[in-house]
């Protein structure tokens, strides 16, 4: 059986990845043996969950459903995030592999909470990354079993959220899931360096350093198969959901919306109901929405957006669904680099960061979630095994071409025609396969 690792390391971008590597020995190694695709182009808005089930689905945000990162629910403080697999509508490469007969594994891949799919699962759940205390949600949305059997040994390793030990007790699951049950796909989230770059931001020498433990648990999880004697059957891929920008204004457009009394602020800073207009954040990107008995005019809004420095694109509904993103919202906004959006009602509109407020919420010293096109923000991608070209070099494709390409790969196939494109030039014998196509 043809069998997949994909380690996704969050937050990596494609300049992560180019010059000598000689500090990321590792990852070094592996690029000389694989086919790197240096920029990958990613999907609007460069959130993690809508990233994570376009590289699972080959589709946008706006048709697999995963538009956003959180739920709207302006009235709270901490909303929802779109933790259960429920919310994805469209098959994924998990599930066309589990229906071929695979058997599969998850450790903390996004949308994935009580997937049926999904053989050994260790689900995403809890807001801010990860389970605390609440350890009955995560076994419901988790294999219950299997994670009461990793928490039992290697709990030890992690210390609640906190990075880099979370990434080191997933990274110990891993590698031993990897050697005892063999999956045949299986799929692991890494967020330390995510983590970092929010924190003290994308060139900071704590993110340098957590991209050096993405080396180290990339070599382990890979000389996991070469001990389990599956590294012979095994593609390995390593990539990127999104990069990210340094920040310094955070943009408050829902105090600006409830001084024209579109809305109500609540006393904790979201929002009451009954509310007319509500900005969305997606942190560089915001989503406006304007309730369906509202009677503020989607012009008024717009007139007095474009009095607000800070925002470089006001996107129509139009322009935001042919861009992949949410169909239903009334305007998407675009932040200009070192700005971004923030859900809070109270406060002034535009206001810095103030530094010692960095690990409160919404306080960040860089984001993603911007448009994919923006200056150097590409992510990369890297694949490397058997039948895959060795040190070749393609410069750009995009999210959505890896789902199909990953799918072509284990042989399997997406029941419908998918937005992205198989990869056919990763290949090292791909010029059959082009008339293969063509038949
Ligand atoms: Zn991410």
């Amino acid at each position: 059986m043809k069998k997949m690792v994909i380690i996704s390391i969050d937050a990596m971008g494609a300049s992560d990845l180019s010059g000598d590597l000689e500090h990321l020995p590792n990852l070094k190694a592996f690029r000389n043996q694989a086919t790197h695709v240096k920029n990958i182009r990613g999907i609007y808005p460069t959130l993690t969950y809508p990233s994570h089930t376009t590289i699972v689905t080959g589709e946008y945000p706006k048709t697999h459903g995963v538009i956003n990162n959180t739920k709207i629910q302006p009235g709270r403080k901490s909303p929802d995030w779109y933790w259960y697999q429920k919310d994805v509508q469209v098959p994924t490469l998990y599930d066309l592999a589990k229906q071929a007969g695979m058997t599969t594994a998850a450790f903390l891949w996004p949308v994935t909470a009580k997937s049926k799919t999904i053989d050994y699962n260790i689900a995403e759940i809890f807001p801010n990354r990860i389970w605390t205390n609440q350890v009955i949600r995560s076994l419901s949305a988790s294999s219950p079993k299997f994670l009461l059997e990793m928490n039992q040994k290697f709990g030890h390793l992690r210390n609640g959220i906190q990075q880099p030990n979370l990434d080191d007790f997933i990274t110990a699951c891993a590698v031993d899931t990897l050697l005892s049950k063999q999956p045949d796909l299986t799929m692991i989230h890494l967020v330390d360096l995510d983590s970092m770059r929010h924190r003290y931001g994308v060139l900071s020498t704590e993110a340098q350093a957590a991209l050096r433990r993405q080396d180290l648990r990339v070599q382990q999880i890979i000389d996991a198969t070469k001990t389990a004697g599956t590294f012979g059957d095994t593609t390995f891929v390593i990539l990127g959901d999104h990069y990210q920008i340094d920040v310094s204004q955070m943009i408050r457009l829902n105090s600006l919306f409830a001084a024209q009394g579109w809305q109500k602020a609540k006393k904790d800073g979201t929002v009451a109901k009954g509310w007319q207009v509500y900005a969305k954040s997606c942190d560089g990107s915001c989503y406006i929405y304007v309730d369906r008995k509202s009677l503020v005019e989607p012009r008024e809004i717009r007139e007095l957006l474009k009095t607000i420095p800070g925002i470089s694109h006001i996107y129509t509904t139009e322009q935001a669904g042919q861009k992949g993103a949410a169909p239903n919202v009334t305007f998407m906004l675009e932040a200009k680099r070192g700005y971004y959006f923030i859900d809070e009602a109270i406060g002034e509109v535009l206001e810095e960061v103030n530094p010692t407020t960095i690990g409160q919420p919404e306080r960040y010293r860089a984001v993603h979630g911007f448009s994919p096109d923006k200056q150097n923000y590409a992510t990369t991608l890297m694949i490397n095994g058997g039948g895959i070209a060795k040190g070749k070099v393609i410069e750009n494709a995009d999210l959505i071409d890896e789902a199909p390409t990953f799918a072509k790969i284990l042989d399997l196939n997406f029941p419908q025609i998918v937005a992205g494109r198989t990869l056919l030039e990763i290949f090292e014998n791909n010029e059959e396969v082009p008339n293969e196509v063509l038949e």
